[in-house]
């Protein structure tokens, strides 16, 4: 083998570059190994229509960012990143002209709702104290830290009102709790919409925590000025500052075991690379061990766990726009602050909408009505334009089989879904029209998965979000979080405990427990689950 490194990190998305940077402040030598020319993974902007527009081809709304830990340790503001929080954070448009607009101020999310219900405005101020403080107090600790094991944690939260008041959420399904706390279908509708864009599955019962993590978290919607590539390149600049090393066109085909422990990669282009004390990967489970590790270095029961993995059965179809001039909704004739959002539910107007896009989704069909979540980036960041254009895009939530061809039919329906998308956007809006789209660009589930190998079937989390992965079970039940059965080889990236999106934690945990491992005292001050928890009342 050639080079040496303390720890060796597979996939410099943005959990494997938050290691990097916690291990190397820590005192190891670190090297992230990243197969595309960019790392950042999930966080990627580029200028796939005209020079000058910026897009977003992964990740766009970042929740909660300057307030994690990772933010404030690695102090990424000093690296240049910039984080925009808009006021006007959602905004559902509906056909009838009317709108449903949440803002980062409360009084004005309760106004709005009292348009349609002044018993779910009401009830909407009296959640909003509970489910602050449920997220504060149980769902980001518990985000933050390696995940305890189902028992231990509801004999910890059985003790506090909150905790019970948690426990009881919890088994329910994101759905069936939008029906209770709230009587008009407006209301639903947005609260589905904030969980389900997150890919938590509406029907799933346990997944309930989604609720009050997804109302609390509606209102800490923010974007990166100059797009959302420069969080990434921030956290890039801090491991380089601290002398960790990041090779970009690194594709990792081979984790070395010997031994039964990992010690080292093997490259596609040939290269070695030894590793004194860890690999850590941040890809997928069944590449990890299948692809890398190999099977005949696994025991069977293992493999049979592996192999059983799911991923999501859709993912999302994508819609670049360079725009002349901002988008005008039809709806801010009710309220002018429509046309100033950060994130938007375009028609998805009722739960009925959802259950009739899964089902279409289930029969390998995209959404015939479009209910799609949307965005104006330039509307907030001027610098992702040329001085006085705009770029927009649409998200909607797509099979990655397709009935008729597979995956690989996307390529040849993808143009005649564009059209189905914009017909549905321009039934909202008044000015989507020829002359004011420069340029399109598509993005379809299968190029989710062509530019991000991890992100199976165009599962941008990287593993399907039902009870039985998520949490402690994330990506096994019965798995020591973090940890493999190779010594020496973890896992630090979406498959892991909590799960996909930009939250950076599976990778800040994983920190903490290859700390604990190595005998090293963390720089840092992971929260204690155990000793937070134990203090509710
Ligand atoms: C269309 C779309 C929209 C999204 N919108 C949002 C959003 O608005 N907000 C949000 O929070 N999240 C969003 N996400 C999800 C988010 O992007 C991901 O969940 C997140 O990027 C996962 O981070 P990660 O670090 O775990 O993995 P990734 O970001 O996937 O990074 C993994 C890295 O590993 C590299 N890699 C893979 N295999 C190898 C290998 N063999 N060798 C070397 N490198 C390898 C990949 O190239 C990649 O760079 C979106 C995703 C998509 C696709």
């Amino acid at each position: 083998m050639g080079e040496a490194f303390d720890a060796i990190i597979v996939g410099g998305g943005h959990n494997g570059q938050i290691l990097s940077a916690y291990l190397r402040k820590a005192g190891l030598e670190t090297l992230v190994l990243e197969k595309r020319t960019e790392p950042g993974g999930g966080l990627c902007t580029e200028e796939v229509t005209i020079p000058g527009f910026y897009h977003n081809l992964h990740a766009f709304f970042l929740r909660w960012i300057p307030d994690l830990p990772w933010f404030k340790d690695l102090d990424l503001a000093r690296y240049g990143v910039r984080m925009i929080m808009p006021d006007v954070q959602t905004v559902l448009p509906f056909g009838d002209g009317k709108s449903l607009v949440f803002h980062r101020d409360d009084e004005r999310t309760i106004k709005s709702i009292s348009y349609f219900s002044k018993k779910d405005a009401n009830q909407y101020r009296g959640l909003l104290k509970r489910f602050r403080r449920m997220n504060d107090l149980i769902i980001t600790p518990e985000t933050y830290a390696p995940p305890i094991s189902f028992e231990e944690k509801r004999a910890l939260l059985e003790k506090s009102a909150l905790g019970r008041d948690y426990l009881d959420f919890s088994e329910q399904t994101p759905v069936a709790l939008a029906k209770e706390l709230f009587e008009s279908e407006q209301m639903r509708a947005m609260l589905i919409f904030l969980v389900t864009t997150k890919m938590f599955l509406h029907d799933e019962p346990g997944l309930g925590y989604s609720v009050p993590s997804a109302i609390a978290g509606a209102l800490k919607g923010s974007m990166c000025r100059g797009g959302s590539h420069t969080l990434a390149h921030g956290i890039s600049a801090f491991v380089e500052a601290q002398g960790g090393r990041i090779q970009e066109a690194s594709h990792v085909r081979e984790i070395t075991v010997e031994g039964g422990r990992a010690v080292g990669v093997a490259l596609d282009d040939g290269r070695t690379i030894r590793a004194r004390r860890l690999v850590a990967s941040s890809v997928d489970v069944p590449q990890t061990f299948l692809g890398m590790v190999g099977e005949d270095k696994l025991d069977p029961g293992f493999i049979e766990k592996v192999k059983a993995y799911k991923f999501s059965k859709w993912g999302l179809f994508g819609v670049h726009l360079a725009l002349n001039e901002s988008i005008n909704y039809k709806a801010s004739a009710f309220d002018p602050d429509v046309n100033t959002g950060l994130n938007y539910n375009v028609g998805l107007e009722c739960l009925e909408d959802l259950e009739t896009h899964m089902k279409e989704i289930a029969e390998g069909i995209p959404p015939t009505k479009p209910g799609m979540q949307c965005a104006q980036p330039t509307l907030h960041d001027p610098l992702q334009a040329p001085s006085g254009k705009h770029t927009a895009f649409l998200w909607q939530f797509a099979p990655y089989h397709l009935k008729d061809g597979g995956a690989a039919a996307w390529d040849r329906v993808k143009e005649e879904y564009l059209e189905v998308c914009l017909t549905r956007w321009r039934e909202y809006t008044t000015n989507l029209t020829r002359r004011n789209i420069v340029a399109s660009y598509l993005f379809t589930p299968l190029d989710v998965e062509r530019k991000l190998i991890n992100m199976r079937s165009g599962d941008h989390c990287v593993g399907r979000a039902s009870r039985d992965q998520m949490l402690e079970n994330r990506p096994f039940p019965g798995s020591s979080p973090y940890r493999t059965p190779i010594e020496g080889l973890y896992l630090c990236g979406s498959s892991t405990h909590p799960f996909g999106n930009i939250t950076g934690a599976p990778g800040y945990n994983a920190a903490k427990t290859i700390c604990e491992d190595l005998g090293m005292d963390p720089w840092w001050r992971p929260p204690d689950l155990k000793a937070a928890w134990s203090r509710l009342h």
